[in-house]
């Protein structure tokens, strides 16, 4: 018996069918020209579309516009005039002791304004904690005198003093801040009730 391979044309014979059989299994297995005709396929590769780098934007001028405009929470308040403040009540001014009053009447003429606190005038020297000068243009409080005892906002019939804390001053740890100066009727009661006399009130023409 006989077994011609028809793709490299190799001629097996044998006299067992059965064994006829096997060497054709082992040749087809082995068979370099079938093993050669065998395609092996090509993975397909698909390729997707790259993705976009921006995102897609609605371009219509009322997203734009929304797009351009900050959001409640980004918006920066600019400060009043009113909220200035310069000077900061900590530092390395510690080595000052308590000044006895009275307020100079003339400090105007003899003091510079070094900077300003919610938008009050400072005048120097200055050099916190322990020293923190005149304070105020109309409704003014010398600082480094006052003792802290409230007589003045006590006293004060239109509420322009608030306390201030003002930590480490060795006259005081706070003090009577005229926030609302300007709401000033002029009445002298604050300066005609202050115990060491630190207190000087100016009439807007002075
Ligand atoms: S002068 Fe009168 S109104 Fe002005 S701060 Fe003093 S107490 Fe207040
Ligand atoms: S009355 Fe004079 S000492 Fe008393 S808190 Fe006012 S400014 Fe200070």
């Amino acid at each position: 018996m006989e077994y011609i391979c028809e793709s490299c044309g190799t001629l097996l014979i044998h006299s067992n069918e059965v064994t006829l059989d096997s060497m054709k299994d082992v040749h087809n297995q082995l068979c370099s020209v079938k093993r050669q005709n065998i395609v092996t396929p090509v993975p397909q590769v698909t390729q997707r579309p790259a993705p976009s780098a921006q995102p897609s934007v609605s371009t219509t001028p009322q997203a734009q516009t929304a797009l351009n405009s900050p959001s409640p929470q980004q918006s920066t308040a600019t400060p009043s005039s009113g909220d200035q403040t310069t000077i900061s009540l900590t530092g390395s001014g510690t080595s000052y002791s308590k000044v006895e009053g009275p307020i100079d009447p003339e400090f105007k003429s003899k003091r510079q304004v070094k900077g300003m606190y919610q938008g009050i005038k400072i005048w120097g020297p200055v050099d916190p904690p322990g020293q923190l000068g005149i304070w105020g243009t109309e409704v003014t409080v010398d600082f480094d005198i006052c003792v802290a005892d409230g007589a003045c906002i006590e006293a004060c019939p239109v509420n322009v003093f608030e306390w201030l804390d003002t930590p480490s001053h060795p006259a005081s740890e706070k003090k009577p801040f005229m926030i609302r100066e300007k709401d000033c009727i002029f009445c002298m009661a604050c300066e005609n009730v202050c115990p060491p006399q630190c207190v000087k009130i100016f009439q807007k023409s002075q």
